[in-house]
C-alpha cells in the first residue's frame, strides 16, 4: 500500500534507521542521506518518509510532499555550496530510466561538470 512503511523496502528501513546512512538533513516529511555509490562529488538522495514508489504516484497522492522534496533538494545544494556552479535534481523513473529502488528519491548532483543530454 503506497504510503504505509514496506517491510522490503530499503529506503524505509533506512527512515525507520534500521539500515545505516549518511543523514545530512532531516524534516518532518523527508530524510536527504549521501549515496553509497556517488556519480559526483556531491550526490544526496532526498526521500519522503512515506513510501511512494515513485515521483509520480507521490506527486499523485502527497503533492505537498513532493514538494517538500524539491525544497529539501534546494537546501542540500544550498549546504553543499553546488547552487554556485549548478547542480542536477533527478528522479529516475521506471527499471529502463535506472529505478533500482522503487521509494520515490530525488538524486541531487553536482561538484564536477554535468553534461547534457544524460546517458
Ligand atoms: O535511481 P536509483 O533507484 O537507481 O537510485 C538508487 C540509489 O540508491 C543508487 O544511486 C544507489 O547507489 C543508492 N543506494 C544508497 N544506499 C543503499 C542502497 C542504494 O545510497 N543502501
Amino acid at each position: 500500500m503506497t504510503g504505509q512503511p514496506q517491510a522490503d523496502c530499503l529506503f524505509c528501513k533506512i527512515v525507520a534507521g534500521e539500515v545505516p546512512a549518511t543523514v545530512v538533513r532531516e524534516t518532518e516529511t523527508t530524510v536527504a542521506f549521501r549515496d553509497i555509490n556517488p556519480q559526483a562529488p556531491t550526490h544526496v538522495l532526498v526521500i519522503p518518509k512515506a513510501h511512494h514508489p515513485d515521483a509520480a504516484s507521490l506527486a499523485a497522492a502527497e503533492p505537498r510532499v513532493l514538494a517538500d522534496v524539491l525544497a529539501e533538494a534546494g537546501r542540500v545544494a544550498e549546504d553543499e555550496k553546488i547552487d554556485r556552479t549548478g547542480y542536477r535534481v533527478v528522479f529516475n523513473t521506471g527499471a529502463g530510466a535506472g529505478q533500482t529502488v522503487f521509494h520515490a528519491h530525488a538524486h541531487v548532483l553536482g561538484g564536477r561538470g554535468l553534461n547534457w543530454p544524460p546517458g
